[in-house]
């Protein structure tokens, strides 16, 4: 195999993605043609264009977006980005799957998506206050406990959320730790927070392991991804008995038949800055990873790599979605015929979200619950939701994607037809 880096970039546009598993999911549903359409769009998309002050006294224009896709069950929840390549399209996608996930696993959010275009590793750490407080200030007009509710995501994370924080609060005249979730504990984070992406990556694999016959313990796992999510699962899956054969992030990665031991990675990717030339290891390339034969696959990076182009080749026997958006729906309809199964997104990243909400009620109540109460919590939400989701793909013979979209859209349908059309 080859050892050249090759970068992790979607090959879909990720709002037309977005909108084809929605039109398929939606067919099963008797909508009326403008319900429909008040679901599918957006509901209010604000792009900001922003100065920040660099190190060398030079002055920088950012770009950076709000979306909220729905806000009809409970104010907008959704992560933040920071990437070089994003897109208001990228955006707006990503804001509709967080109303779907919210909705399918039954929190009383709607979804929305946050992001600057910029790549966090060029900037230094005064650059990236400064940027994430104007930015923060930028999109205020949108954000607030009762509102929109912003969280980590892709190349932010606990310090970032301490920024918007104190930013918010800056303005407010009083400390609003409930404006963002995925803080940091000292500020009124929640315990199981940081972790939460990954623990419910690991519990539905456990579930659909068991779903398709196949033992955790000895199970090969390749992980793209070792970010926040990919390492936390490699983690959990390794101690509960599987064997890590295959890891990548954005520079490369690495593969072992005879299993990698995730925190020597993790201790090797603080040091080097990436998990390619773990000692012991086979270099691979992003794409070769997908393709390796494993018992479940975890894509963990970002949306847009599991495409028709590489959907034939895979030889994962379960795809367990980490990233929003990895597998694209030409690739869904190929692995379904194949029978590889596919958790989607929706279900399978939720633990994010979940504890999310457990954050920003411990908030609003200035009651705070332990770990272990969160993580039972979390497994609670997480196996009920994945059971019903199970049923529904049963019951309509579909793919789990399309059943939780199913579900997750019948629910905010419902909804909005109860409230009704104002005026
Ligand atoms: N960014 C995470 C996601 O995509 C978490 C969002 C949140 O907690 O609000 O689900």
């Amino acid at each position: 195999m080859g050892a050249q880096a090759v970068a992790i970039t979607p090959k879909e546009d990720t709002w037309a993605m977005a909108l084809r598993q929605f039109n398929v999911a939606a067919d099963f549903l008797p909508l009326k043609r403008g319900i429909r359409e008040v679901l599918a769009y957006p509901k209010r998309e604000l792009t900001v264009n922003f100065p920040v002050k660099m190190d060398d006294g030079s002055v920088r224009i950012f770009t950076g977006y709000r979306v909220h896709h729905n806000t009809v069950l409970g104010p907008t929840k959704g992560g933040i980005r920071y990437h070089p390549g994003v897109t208001l399209n990228d955006v707006r996608a990503l804001a509709m799957w967080m109303t779907w996930k919210c909705s399918v696993v039954g929190l009383p959010f709607g979804g929305a998506k946050g992001a600057v275009v910029v790549n966090p590793k060029e900037l230094s750490r005064d650059e990236l206050e400064h940027l994430t407080r104007r930015y923060a200030t930028e999109i205020s007009i949108l954000m607030s406990p009762e509102g929109d509710i912003p969280a980590p995501d892709l190349g932010t994370d606990a310090q970032v959320m301490a920024w918007i924080m104190d930013t918010y609060s800056m303005h407010a005249g009083h400390s609003t730790p409930s404006v963002v979730t995925g803080k940091p504990l000292a500020i009124g984070g929640s315990q199981g927070r940081s972790e939460a992406p990954g623990r419910g990556v690991w519990l539905v694999a456990r579930e659909a392991s068991r779903q398709v016959g196949i033992p955790l313990d000895g199970a090969k796992v390749a992980v793209q991804g070792f970010g926040a999510v990919g390492s936390t699962v490699s983690f959990l899956l390794h101690d509960h008995g599987c064997s890590i054969v295959a890891v990548s992030d954005s520079a490369g990665g690495i593969h072992n038949e005879k299993g990698i031991d995730p925190r020597a990675l993790r201790r090797f990717k603080d040091e080097h800055g990436t998990v390619a030339g773990f000692p012991g290891a086979e270099r691979i390339t992003n794409p070769e990873l997908l393709e390796l034969s494993c018992d479940i696959l975890v894509p963990s990076a970002v949306q847009g790599q599991i495409t028709s182009e590489n959907a034939p080749r895979l030889r994962a026997r379960i795809v367990v979605e980490g990233a929003n958006g990895p597998v694209t729906p030409d690739a869904d309809r190929i692995l379904a015929d194949r029978k590889i199964l596919v958790v989607p997104d929706a279900i399978s990243n939720s633990g994010g979200v979940i504890v999310s909400y457990f954050e920003w009620v411990q908030g609003l109540q200035q009651f705070f619950w332990t770990e272990d109460e969160i993580n039972h919590n979390l497994e609670r939400i997480m196996l009920r939701s994945f059971g019903q989701v199970v049923r529904t793909a049963e019951e309509k013979r579909t793919t789990l994607r399309t059943a939780a979209l199913i579900r997750a859209i019948d629910r905010v349908a419902e909804a909005l037809m109860t409230r009704g059309i104002y005026p």
